[in-house]
C-alpha cells in the first residue's frame, strides 16, 4: 500500500494542533437562535493491525483533518493532536491494544483540540501520521504507522523536537504574574478533577467521575457564593481537560484564599466495599496506603492526557516555599477538619475522614488546599447520593458552612489558639 504524501497536511512533530486548527466559522449579521451547525469531523470507528514490531492505527472519520503526532516517555505514549473532534467510537474502544499498542484513550484536551493517548508496550518510532480523503466508498481515515525502536533512538527523537512548543497545552514557564482584582473579598478557587480526555474513575453505571464532580462544582459554586462573602472561581467549567500544574497555577495567579478539588473515587470489585467521604490534604509521606494508592491514581491526570512530564516546572523545589508552606499547611489541615465537622450530619463518612498524601494539585505553596473525595462510584448507596441533586445540595451547603467558619475562625485570631 503506498499513500501520498501531500495527505500530511500538519503532521510536523512539535507542531500543536491548535495552529492547524479548525476553519472560522461564517460570521452571521444579527443575533442567531439556531444551534451551531455542527463542522467538527466525526470519528465513527477504529482499528489496529500488525503485531510488536510494526503496528497501524487507524480511526475513520467523516472528513479529512489535520494532525499532529509525537512521543513521550516515561511512560512510553504516542500523543495524536487534533483540532476538535466529536468521537462516536464504539463502546471500550481503547480498552484493549494490539501489537505494539496496550490501550487507547481520546477526547477533549483544551478548547478547539482533541487528543488520542496510545499507550505502547516499549519504545517506538512513528513512521506515519496522516489522514487520507475520502474515496471509493471509503471515509476519510486518520492513519498511524508505529514501529518498535530501542529506547536510546526514542530519546534521541524526542530530543530533537522542538519540545516547547508542544508540552502540555496550556503551560509556562514564566513566574507566576499575580491577577489583580479590585474586589478585596477572599477568593475560593473549586477544582473539578479530570475533564476531556481524562474521565477519571467509573461509575456502577458506567457514569463518569469527570460529569459528576463538575456538576457538584458548579453547585458548591452557587452555594458559597450565596452569602456575598466570597468570590469564587472554577479551574474547569466544561468538559475539557486541565493540567495538573495548571490547576495550582490557575488558583496562585489569582492569590486564591483556598483551593478545594472534587473528585470521587471508585474501587474494583474485588477489593471489597468502601464507602463515604474524605478530606485529603498535602503531605510528603502519604498518612496510609489507601491515601498513597488514591494519590498515585489522581496524580496519574497528565499521564492519561498525553502530558510531557519532563517539562513541567518544578514550582516548589525551594526552601522558602518550604517556609510559606509550613503555614498554608496549617490552614489547610484546619480547613480540612472544619469541612469533616459540617459535613458529618450530612454525609457518610469514611472511618477516618482527614488523611493526607503527595497529591500534586495541592502543591501551591502559598493557597492552603484540600482534595475531597466527596464518595465511591463503585458503591451503590455513595452513587445514588452523588447522582441526587437533593444531596448534592445538601452537601454543597455544608461544605459553604465549612469556608464560612474556617475564614470566620481565621479572622477572629485563630492563630493563637491553634
Ligand atoms: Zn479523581
Amino acid at each position: 500500500m503506498t499513500f501520498r504524501s501531500s495527505a500530511i497536511a500538519c503532521a510536523i512533530a512539535g507542531t500543536l494542533a491548535v495552529a492547524c486548527g479548525p476553519t472560522a466559522l461564517a460570521v452571521e449579521q444579527g443575533p442567531d437562535l439556531r444551534p451551531p451547525v455542527q463542522t467538527q469531523p466525526v470519528a465513527s470507528d477504529v482499528r489496529l493491525g500488525g503485531d510488536e514490531r510494526q503496528t497501524r492505527f487507524v480511526v475513520d472519520l467523516s472528513r479529512k483533518t489535520d494532525l499532529a503526532a509525537f512521543t513521550l516517555a516515561n511512560p512510553y505514549r504516542v500523543v495524536i493532536d487534533l483540532p476538535e473532534v466529536i468521537f462516536k467510537l464504539p463502546d471500550k474502544a481503547g480498552e484493549h491494544g494490539r501489537g505494539l499498542v496496550k490501550a487507547f484513550r481520546y477526547g477533549l484536551v483544551m478548547k478547539g483540540g482533541s487528543r488520542i493517548v496510545l499507550d505502547t508496550t516499549g519504545p517506538v518510532r512513528v513512521n506515519k501520521a496522516f489522514v487520507l480523503a475520502a474515496a471509493e466508498g471509503q471515509p476519510a481515515r486518520l492513519v498511524l504507522d508505529l514501529a518498535a525502536t530501542d529506547r536510546e533512538s526514542f530519546l534521541r527523537t524526542i530530543a530533537l523536537e522542538n519540545r516547547s512548543s508542544r508540552n502540555s497545552p496550556h503551560a509556562h514557564h514564566a513566574p507566576i504574574p499575580p491577577r489583580v482584582s479590585n474586589d478585596p473579598r477572599p477568593l475560593i478557587v473549586i477544582d473539578p478533577g479530570h475533564g476531556g480526555i481524562d474521565s477519571g474513575a467509573k461509575g456502577l453505571n458506567g457514569q463518569d467521575e469527570k460529569d459528576i464532580v463538575l456538576t457538584f462544582a458548579r453547585e458548591l459554586r452557587d452555594a458559597i457564593g450565596e452569602n456575598g462573602k466570597f468570590r469564587v472561581a472554577l479551574t474547569r467549567n466544561e468538559d475539557a481537560f486541565v493540567a495538573l500544574g495548571d490547576r495550582v497555577r490557575f488558583a496562585r495567579e489569582r492569590q486564591a484564599a483556598l483551593f478545594v478539588s472534587i473528585h470521587a473515587d471508585s474501587i474494583p470489585r474485588s477489593e471489597g466495599e468502601a464507602e463515604g467521604a474524605s478530606v485529603y490534604t498535602l503531605s510528603e509521606h502519604a498518612s496510609d496506603a489507601e491515601a498513597a494508592r488514591l494519590a498515585e491514581k489522581e496524580n496519574k491526570s497528565d499521564i492519561i492526557a498525553g502530558v510531557d512530564l519532563s517539562s513541567e516546572p518544578n514550582d516548589v523545589a525551594n526552601i522558602l516555599i518550604d517556609l510559606a508552606q509550613r503555614e498554608t499547611k496549617t490552614f489547610s489541615v484546619q480547613f480540612a477538619r472544619a469541612l469533616v465537622n459540617d459535613l458529618k450530619p450530612i454525609a457518610r463518612l469514611h472511618p477516618r475522614p482527614v488523611k493526607s498524601a503527595g497529591f500534586v494539585v495541592l502543591k501551591a505553596p502559598d493557597v492552603p488546599s484540600v482534595l475531597v473525595e466527596l464518595g465511591y462510584l463503585s458503591t451503590r448507596g455513595d452513587l445514588k447520593n452523588l447522582t441526587s441533586a437533593q444531596w448534592r445540595s445538601r452537601a454543597a451547603k455544608a461544605m459553604a458552612q465549612a469556608v464560612d467558619d474556617f475564614f470566620a475562625r481565621r479572622l477572629a485570631g485563630a492563630g493563637n489558639g491553634g
